[in-house]
């Protein structure tokens, strides 16, 4: 893998993203952010595109606002998604992120998607030596937790 490793502050790009996807699709995408800049090293159109896989779920799969937090940890850098849509199967979470599948297709007539977005983001997280863990419930939401290790 090709990486393109620079020093770059994440919550401007969870902004910027927020801000084209929220007009876009006349969705309300709220940002929170532990402090107003979060430095980490790594790919950024990767980290870019990994967000945008996010949140481009977010929006398919709910119809209320969605949180975006980012979080400065010890550990390294925390990013979520939550949404307070359709939620997945517990029994589901684990093949979330193998490639073209998806969670009981008769729910995405009207939002086609080809199931390969979180496999791509499973990459993106992997290539950065980062972790993803997924918190849903069906009909409640879901929130995709993503620790990235700071490297600076
Ligand atoms: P695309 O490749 O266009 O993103 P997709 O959304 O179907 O299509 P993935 O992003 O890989 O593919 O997601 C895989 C499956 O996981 C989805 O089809 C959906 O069933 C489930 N899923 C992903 N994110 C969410 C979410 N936020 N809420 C509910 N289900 C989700």
């Amino acid at each position: 893998n090709w990486l393109d490793v620079s020093r770059f502050d994440v919550t401007t790009i969870v902004r910027e993203l927020s801000s084209v996807l929220g007009k876009t699709f006349q969705r309300e995408i709220r940002v929170h952010a532990d402090t107003h800049s979060v430095n980490i090293r790594g790919d950024k159109e990767k980290i870019r595109q990994l967000l945008l896989i996010l949140l481009d779920n977010a929006i398919k799969y709910s119809k209320e606002p969605i949180d975006v937090r980012i979080r400065n940890q010890k550990n390294g850098i925390k990013l979520e998604v939550t949404d307070y849509g359709i939620g997945v199967p517990e029994s589901e979470i684990p093949y979330m992120f193998e490639r073209f599948y998806r969670v009981d297709e008769a729910r995405h007539r009207t939002t086609g998607g080809s199931g390969l977005g979180l496999s791509i983001a499973k990459k993106i997280i992997d290539i950065h030596e980062g972790s993803v863990e997924v918190y849903s419930k069906p009909g409640n939401g879901t929130t995709i937790s993503i620790l990235l290790p700071r490297k600076i």
